[in-house]
């Protein structure tokens, strides 16, 4: 068993001692036994949280509505969640009454997958109710019960469908996958932001271009902020690189971005609609300015120092994963011989100009300042006071 599983036996065998039923359970089950790294381990248990509570001496609630409770022990945590049924599923969406159980067979049924729905005993001994040890095998992603019935559930279950499919490389077997081509619809009732959950792990999972080909085939896409008849366009990601690996969700973004020709102007309003951070809205319009720039063969210092290394890094991944795409790398060398990577660094500011009564506070003063800028960016003049002093005074004078 992997060292997370390991640590976290003495917390099973304390629930059990107590008289209650533990097990491992969720993605953690199924990766081990796929042999794929382990991140955080979920822990089911017939246990009330209230009686896990008294078993532990650190706890915090994190989500007792949910029958969640978080043990603290030594430097771990471990997230205990009490057996459950999810009850009155209204809106196709995941219903906010749960009601505990004792039984682990009844929480494993509200489980979306068979390869989800594996639990792990203490002493190494796999609960299979489902078949999921063989879906696994064979590499298939089934719902568990029937696929209809659990997709009108939560609708949010055919969107992890195809997050799975990419992450694990899984085939979706035909009577799921023929249920979310049918219920693709039901996708509308869900909240924008759990749907950009499922959608950004699914690019940046293994297989991208899988998880892709179901989303447009299934029919997903047209439900999907922004999306719908973008099918053409949409397309064009089938033919990114096999090997794809996305990294980070400013790179999935800035190929979204790309593929579907959105410039940097109309990127804003596009991420609003899919709820993105503001972080990421503003790193990806920066990305497709410098996208904008290549395009133009026009990449000027100035764009390299405003992108800034992470950005110019993403846009390298994204240019690198597009066909045709032309050859880039240079860009990386430019930018690290700026002689200045940011403002700060700049031996003149808005204060010592005004000393020097060079200028007068106001528009203009930032103008200088920008010029003055871009002269040391482009090597024009030495990133030195006096230097810039000099510079400066002659800007005003020809003005
Ligand atoms: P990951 O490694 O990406 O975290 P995971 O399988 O742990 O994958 P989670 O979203 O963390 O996925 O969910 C944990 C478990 O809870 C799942 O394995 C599944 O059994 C169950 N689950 C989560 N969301 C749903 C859902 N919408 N419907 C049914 N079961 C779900
Ligand atoms: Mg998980």
């Amino acid at each position: 068993l992997p060292i997370e599983f390991v640590t976290a036996r003495p917390i099973l065998q304390t629930i059990e001692k107590a008289g209650y039923e533990a097990y491992f359970v969720g993605g953690s089950v199924r990766d081990t036994i796929l042999q794929d790294n382990i991140h955080d381990v979920d822990i089911a248990t017939s246990a009330y949280p209230s009686e896990i509570k008294a078993l532990f001496p650190k706890t915090i609630d994190t989500g007792i509505k949910h029958g969640t409770v978080m043990i603290l022990s030594g430097q771990n945590k471990y997230e205990v969640t009490t057996f459950r049924t999810e009850s009155g599923y209204q809106d196709f969406r995941r219903p906010d009454k749960v009601t505990f159980v004792r039984s682990l067979a009844e929480d494993l049924k509200r489980r979306d997958f068979t390869v989800n729905a594996l639990a792990l005993k203490e002493d190494g001994t796999v609960v299979d109710l489902f078949n999921g040890l063989q879906d696994l095998k064979d590499h298939i992603l089934r719902a568990v019960g029937k696929p209809e019935e659990r997709f009108h559930e939560d609708a949010l279950r055919m969107m992890r469908a195809i997050r799975f499919a990419s992450k694990l490389d899984f085939t979706i077997e035909a009577a799921t996958e023929a249920a979310i081509k049918h219920h693709a619809e039901l996708l509308e009732k869900i909240a924008v932001e759990r749907i950009l959950v499922e959608f950004n792990k699914m690019m940046m999972g293994q297989k991208p271009v899988k998880g892709i080909r179901y989303f447009l085939e299934t029919g997903l896409y047209a439900f999907c902020p922004q999306l719908n008849e973008q099918l053409p366009k949409l397309k064009r990601l089938l033919k990114i690189r096999e090997d794809t690996h996305l990294k980070n969700e400013n790179q999935v973004w800035l190929l979204m971005c790309r593929v579907l020709t959105i410039s940097s102007n109309q990127s804003h309003h596009f991420l609003k609609a899919w709820k993105t951070s503001n972080e990421l809205i503003s790193a990806v319009s920066n990305g497709l300015d410098l996208f904008e720039a290549m395009d133009q063969n026009a990449v000027s210092e100035q764009i390299l120092f405003q992108t800034g290394k992470t950005v110019i890094k993403d846009v390298l991944t994204v240019a690198n994963v597009l066909p045709n795409a032309g050859n880039s790398d240079q860009l990386l060398d430019r930018y690290e011989a700026l002689p200045i990577k940011n403002s700060h660094e700049l031996k003149i500011n808005g204060g010592i100009l005004l000393k020097a009564h060079i200028t007068t506070p106001g528009p203009q003063l930032g103008k200088l300042l920008a010029i003055l800028l871009n002269k040391v960016l482009t090597g024009k003049i030495e990133n030195k006071q006096p230097d810039l002093l000099l510079e400066a005074k002659k800007i005003v004078s020809e003005d």
